[in-house]
């Protein structure tokens, strides 16, 4: 009998699994530009290796490489990596482990196949993604960002960065990557010269980016390597100064862990400080926005009294409105704040 390769369970059913599921797990990221002859047989012989190990998490595979986000169980770690070293390609390749783990981050093991890693809207045969800017480490990446010549941009998304950024950092107000790298570079055109520090979750988007800006001009740029992840790893064991502060959003059920205690963002709802993203309780909405705790009660973790009035129906009620009604969100929505960015103590540098 051929081995099933995908997930055939509903969310959640494996989401019920996971809450009772007492193994330890490690949450892992990791990438590799590499070019890969066959992404579906890849893809296919991927599945099978990690599957062996319990590894959970979202993978995509393209003919330019590796993009993955799991979670393995913790005494599987060690394995997971000779696996990896089996693959020529991600042999050695740098492991980001999570800062703040409950070993929650996925419920399933989803490889993908795409035509990009990232999608960033690029056409990459129009310019050299090879040449990127130069790699820092969390040290470098200090003193860089306290020189008067530098130009910190967040090349994250504004739901990512609302919560938690670099201090004097540009945090551009985009839904998407694709939609940010031509609105940097507009926003920067005169100032070529200057030096570019760019910074991301983990080191991925960075990698083209930095490739991007080289090509439009920028003289100098550089990436923080490994990202926010990797940082903020470096700067606990080598006791660094930090300058990241809030929390740094990340793309599983986690949906972000802290880095420093400063709460920067505030709810959707009443304008309250918080920072914890939630996605809206009701299925047909998922809105994800940011709630405190009070309202998480006083909306049943609802985006709205619509949505919440929606949830608290009979399920068949429910089926029988479910798309003749719109809701904030949709299944990928992303809330934006309709308070001002929170008012941070003056005394700081931003
Ligand atoms: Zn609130
Ligand atoms: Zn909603």
């Amino acid at each position: 009998m051929r081995k099933r390769l995908y997930n055939k369970v509903n969310r959640e059913v494996l989401l019920e699994e996971l809450k009772k599921d007492t193994t330890p797990r490690t949450t892992i990221s990791f990438y590799k530009y590499a070019k890969i002859g066959n992404p579906s047989v890849f893809r296919d012989h991927f599945f099978i290796l990690l599957d062996e190990i319990g590894t959970l998490g979202r993978i995509y595979v393209s003919y330019e490489g590796v993009n993955a986000q799991v979670s393995v169980p913790t005494h599987h770690v060690i394995t997971f990596r000779e696996k990896l070293n089996e693959i020529t390609f991600l042999e050695n390749c740098r492991l980001n482990y999570a800062i703040e783990d409950n070993g929650k981050s996925f419920f399933k093991l989803a490889i993908k196949v795409r035509n990009k890693i990232v999608a960033d809207g690029l056409d990459d045969k129009s310019f050299d993604v090879t040449n990127i800017g130069t790699h820092v480490k969390a040290d470098e990446f200090n003193a860089l960002s306290k020189d008067p010549e530098t130009i910190i941009v967040d090349m994250r998304n504004h739901y990512e960065s609302e919560v938690g950024h670099f201090i004097n950092a540009i945090t551009p107000e985009v839904a998407t990557f694709r939609e940010e790298l031509p609105i940097v570079e507009e926003m920067l055109s005169d100032k070529k010269d200057k030096k570019l520090l760019l910074y991301c979750t983990g080191g991925i988007r960075c990698e083209k980016a930095s490739a991007y800006f080289k090509h439009k001009g920028f003289k100098e740029v550089y990436q923080l390597e490994g990202g926010i992840i990797e940082y903020a790893r470096q700067v606990k064991d080598k006791g660094l100064e930090n300058r990241f502060i809030g929390k740094n959003f990340v793309f599983d059920e986690r949906l972000g862990e802290r880095i420093s205690g400063d709460v920067i963002a505030r709810c959707h709802q009443c304008g309250g400080p918080s920072d914890d993203h939630v996605n809206c309780a009701n299925d047909a909405c998922h809105l994800l926005f940011i709630q405190c705790k009070s309202c998480a009660e006083k909306y049943q973790h609802c985006c709205s009294d619509e949505c919440k009035d929606f949830n608290s129906l009979p399920n068949e009620e429910k089926d029988k409105l479910r798309g003749t009604l719109v809701f904030n969100g949709t299944r990928f929505g992303k809330g934006r704040s309709k308070f001002k960015q929170p008012l941070l103590d003056s005394s700081r540098e931003i």
